[in-house]
Parts: structure tokens; sequence; C-alpha cells
């Protein structure tokens, strides 16, 4: 973000028009005071002209029937107006009269005219010389000057007044309503409408123009936000999803469907934890399919594979939803966890666990033959001091001597063997 100092669009262009104005003011003060100099100047000699001519034929008849008191009348009557300061008659005979501010002989403007003869000839009785008193002139010359100088500028700030107002209201407040806004704006809060104080007019500028293309602008956004919010929960949901079945892929046995060992020791903890704490019971059954290995070697893997899905499925029909469950320990090995289950209630499921393998559990083979197996199976309920390591060490000598007893069968046959739940 740039340091400079803000300096608002309108104050900017005041200065400029300020500065054309005070130019336009000197160029048209300057031409006004020429034209009245002019003015002035013509008229102040045809003044003085008018003086002249009115005079001259009283004077021409004073001199020429020698009447001084006249021509020194007259003279009174020529100074009487402002413009004139000094007058001196010569008469042709050598006479002379004069009056008025002598000094200005030196200084003022000399204006000489002839004293007519009053007769008809071309011959003239003498001369009167006017000097004019040109600070008069020059005094309403200053005064016209100043006249037009105040008229001008009092205009000129009148103008500036109104422009800089104008400027103010219709540029400068609405851009910066605008900047502040833009300036201002969180990611969150694009919805929020910008509306700027406007003027009442009827007009479309360029800020309405601005207006509006932000208005779209805002509008683009949010959808475009919308669009982006919509694709990032569907891909948060797929990913969900994919994360669920990556989750269920590394717990489960792509064989049997059953939970794998992974998820068996990250769970039991578990289980043992909430039996110990809250007294609760808690078995678990572990089962062998009896001579796979012969089922292997006599029909195959691909059977054995059938063999172990039917198994995992015969046992499952047995477990109760939501609580039961069942992992598939390793090879043809299975425990079956019971939360809830006292040791007489896990050997009675593991009864029928057996009984159901031996006799309903079939599987075609080649020939449309069937292959019937058998499981032994091996009974453990925790007790207080038990973990992982050895509930499933107990389940496992149980299932030993069912094996070693003559397979297909369950152990404990009841609840009382130390091996079985021992407190
Ligand atoms: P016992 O009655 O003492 O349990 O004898 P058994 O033959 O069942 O046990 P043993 O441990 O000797 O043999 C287990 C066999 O299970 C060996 C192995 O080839 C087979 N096996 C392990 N996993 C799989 C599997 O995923 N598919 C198949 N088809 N066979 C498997
Ligand atoms: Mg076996
Ligand atoms: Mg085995």
């Amino acid at each position: 973000m740039t340091s400079t100092p803000l300096q608002p669009i309108a104050s900017i262009l005041i200065k400029r028009v300020f500065k054309w104005v005070i130019l336009c003011v000197i160029c048209f003060s300057s031409i006004q005071v020429w034209l009245n100099y002019n003015s002035i100047e013509k008229n102040f000699n045809a003044t003085i002209n008018d003086v002249a001519n009115t005079h001259l034929p009283l004077l021409s008849v004073a001199i020429w029937d020698i009447e001084p008191q006249t021509i020194q009348k007259q003279i009174a009557l020529m100074l009487k107006n402002t413009a004139i300061g000094f007058v001196t008659i010569k008469a042709s005979t050598g006479q002379e009269f004069s009056g008025g501010n002598a000094s200005l002989s030196t200084t003022g403007k000399h204006m000489v005219f002839n004293i007519p003869a009053p007769i008809q000839t071309d011959a003239a009785v003498g001369t009167m010389d006017l000097v004019v008193d040109r600070s008069i002139l020059q005094q309403e010359l200053i005064q016209n000057f100043v006249i037009v100088l105040i008229e001008v500028f009092l205009l000129a700030v009148l103008i500036l007044f109104a422009v800089v107002a104008i400027l103010r209201r219709d540029l400068e407040r609405p851009m910066r309503q605008l900047a502040t806004y833009v300036k201002n704006i969180q990611a969150d809060q694009l919805s929020q409408q910008l509306d700027l104080d406007l003027p009442h007019t009827q007009s479309y500028s360029e800020i309405n123009l601005v207006l509006d293309g932000f208005h779209t602008m805002q509008k683009s956004i949010q959808e475009h936000i919308r669009n982006q919010d919509a694709l990032v929960l569907e891909r948060t949901m797929q990913l969900e999803k994919a994360m669920e079945s990556l989750k269920l892929l590394s717990i489960t046995d792509g064989l049997t469907g059953c939970y794998n060992r992974l998820l068996f020791n990250e769970r039991l903890p578990g289980e043992i934890y909430r039996s110990t704490r809250y007294e609760r019971d808690l078995s678990i059954i572990f089962c062998d399919i009896d001579y796979f290995k012969k089922v292997n070697d006599k029909y195959g893997h691909s059977v054995g594979d059938k063999v172990l899905i039917a198994f995992a499925q015969c046992i499952k029909s047995e477990l109760r939803a939501e609580i039961d469950w069942i992992v598939r320990y390793g090879g043809e090995e299975f425990i079956v966890v019971l939360p809830e289950t006292s040791l007489k209630s896990a050997i009675d499921a593991a009864q029928r666990m057996c009984i159901n393998v031996k006799e309903k559990l079939e599987v075609l083979i080649a020939n449309g033959e069937t292959l019937k197996i058998t499981a032994s199976f091996g009974v453990a309920q925790k007790n207080s001091k038990d973990n992982l390591d050895s509930l499933v060490e107990r389940a496992d000598q149980c299932l030993y001597i069912a094996k070693t007893g003559g397979r297909n069968q369950v152990q404990p046959k009841n609840h009382s063997p130390f091996l079985a739940y021992s407190k």
C-alpha cells in the first residue's frame, strides 16, 4: 500500500480551476482597464475641447474690445472645470492674462488654442494655453481599475465557490465513499450492498457506471464463491467417503469381510477397559477350522478360500448385531469378541457355532459334490487382571485342549475350568 498522503480529487481540480480563474481575472481586468483608459482619455480631451470652444468667441470679443475684466472672468469660469489647472491668455498686443495653479504649468499637459478675431479675418487676436491637470485623469483611471478588479474578483470567487460545492458533492463525496468501501471490504462482507450518497438527478454519470460495474463484480465474485463452496463441499464429501472406504479397507479382511488383526489390536483394549471400569462381562471365542491344510492340499486353495468365506458367514450368523464382532486372526483362525457376555453364555454360543459348522456348513466343490468341515473352539472370559495378550493366550490354550481332545468341540465344556475363567 502506498504511503503517499491522500489528495482529494476535488481539491486537485479546485486548485487547477483556481489558477485558471486567477489568470482569467488578470486578462479580463487588463482588457477592461485598457478599454476604460481609452474611453476616459477620449472623454477628457473632448471635455477640454468643449470648454475651449465655448470660451474662445467670448475671449475673442473681450480681447478685441480690450476688456481685461471680462478676460479674467472667462479664465475664472474655465478654471471651474477641475480638469483645467492653469490658463494663460496671450493677446497679440502683448498683454498676458493668467489664472489657476501656476505650479502645474511646468508639470501639466499644455493645450494651446488660437483665439480668432471677431470679424472674418484669418488673423488671430491671441492664444489660449490650457494646462490640463492629469492627476484628475489618473484618479479616475485608478478608481475605474479598482472597481473593475473588485467586480471580476467577486464574480470569480462566486464561481469558484459554486465549482467547489458542486465538485465536493458530485465527485469527491461519492468517490470517497467508494474508496472507503473498497479499502475496508473483507472477503466475508462481499454481499454488503454499496450505496453511494449521489445527488438526486436523472443523469447517469461515470460514478453510476463505476457503481454498476462494482455491483456486477460483487455479484460475480459471490457467485464464484458459492460455486467454489459447493465444489469444496462436494470434494469434501467425496474425500470423506474415500477416507471411510479406505479406513474400512484397512481394518477389513479382503477375503472373508471380517475385521483384521489391526482392528483387533486397536479395538479389544477398549473393550477390556470398558469391561473392567463398568464391571461388565467380556468373553472371546478362538475358532480354528479342523484339518484345513488337508482341504487345501486335496481340493486346492480356491476351495480353501470358499471354505474360509463360508465358515466366517456361518459364525457371523450367531453374532448379535452391533454388539459382537469377529476378526480373522490369521490363516483359518478367527476370534469372536462378545461384550456383556459371561463365560457360560459364550460357551453356549460357541457350541451353537460348533454344531452349525458341522451340520449346516456345506461348500460346493467340483462335480456337484459338497464338502463338509468341522472346527474347534476355545472360550475365555476376561478377568480383572487381563490384558489383550493374556486373554487371547487363555482362549488359545482352550483351543489347544479342544484340538488335542479330538477337535470338533468347545473348550471348556462348562464354565468351571480355571483356564477359561480364573480370578
Ligand atoms: P488343525 O486341525 O490342527 O488346525 O490343522 P490345520 O491343517 O487346520 O492347521 P495348519 O496350521 O496345519 O494349517 C493351516 C493351513 O491354512 C495352512 C495354510 O496353507 C492354510 N491357509 C492359511 N491362510 C489361507 C488362506 O487365506 N487361504 C487358503 N486357501 N488357505 C490358507
Ligand atoms: Mg486349523
Ligand atoms: Mg490354525
